[in-house]
Order: C-alpha cells, then structure tokens, then sequence
C-alpha cells in the first residue's frame, strides 16, 4: 500500500520513533509545530476516524493509552499538552493513515476554528 505512515510501520521510512506497543507506534513529526509534536499511531491501516469499526476499539484505546506515556515520556505530562485528529479535507488531514497529533512543551494557542 503506497502509504507514508504504513512505510514508517514497517521501517522502509526512518523515523524518530518514541514509543511501540502491540498495536501502536509514535514518532516525532517531520515538521514540528511545537516544541513536542508527536504522531501516534495505529500499526493497522485505518485512512481517517471516518472508516474506524467497532472492531478498531482496542486498537483505539491502545493509540489513547499511548498519550499520556509519551507524554510523561518526554516531560510535558505536567505542563500539559493537546491530542488533535484532522479528519478529511475541511479538518486538515493531509495523511489519510488516522493519527493523533500530541503537541506540547509551550502554551499552545487557542484552536483555530475558523476556516483558513
Ligand atoms: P495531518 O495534516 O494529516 O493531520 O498531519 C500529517 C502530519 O504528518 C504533518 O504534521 C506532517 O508534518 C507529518 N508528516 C508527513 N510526512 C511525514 C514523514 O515522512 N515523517 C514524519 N515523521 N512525519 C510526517
Ligand atoms: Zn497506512
């Protein structure tokens, strides 16, 4: 399947990996938006939040369960941090491999929820 996130799964795309479980890897973002900026993900291919079943759940929960490890992980559980899921074109998302996008290690600004 001709996709980034897959790649990085199987390690035929380096990537600065901070996390692996079972289900799930995490690895800093090519382009960091904040001082932390971490992508989890699944290890099972699921294009956005909009294809998930109910038989993704565990999978889901291990990707939320990920979260607060890394954060603690990498200093920013106290400070304090966002979980973000860009869904489709509207939402921004620009790989369709669903990810949840941990930024932190500043105080981030409010959500821009108007269209850009
Ligand atoms: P989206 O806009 O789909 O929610 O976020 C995709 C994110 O993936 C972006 O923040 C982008 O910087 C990141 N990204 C895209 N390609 C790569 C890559 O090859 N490696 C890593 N580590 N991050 C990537
Ligand atoms: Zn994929």
């Amino acid at each position: 399947m001709d996709c980034i996130f897959c790649k990085i799964v199987e390690g035929t795309i380096p990537s600065k990996k901070v996390f692996e479980s079972e289900h799930v890897v995490a690895f800093h973002d090519i382009q960091p938006a904040a001082p932390v900026h971490v992508l989890i993900i699944p290890k099972k291919h699921i294009a956005s939040i909009n294809e998930v079943e109910a038989a993704d759940r565990e999978v889901l929960g291990e990707v939320l369960l990920a979260a607060p490890q890394i954060a603690r992980q990498l200093g920013v559980a106290e400070s304090g941090y966002r979980l973000i899921n860009n869904c489709g074109s509207d939402g921004g998302q620009v790989v369709y491999h669903i990810h949840m996008h941990l930024l932190g290690g500043e105080k981030l600004g409010g959500l821009n929820v108007k269209p850009v």
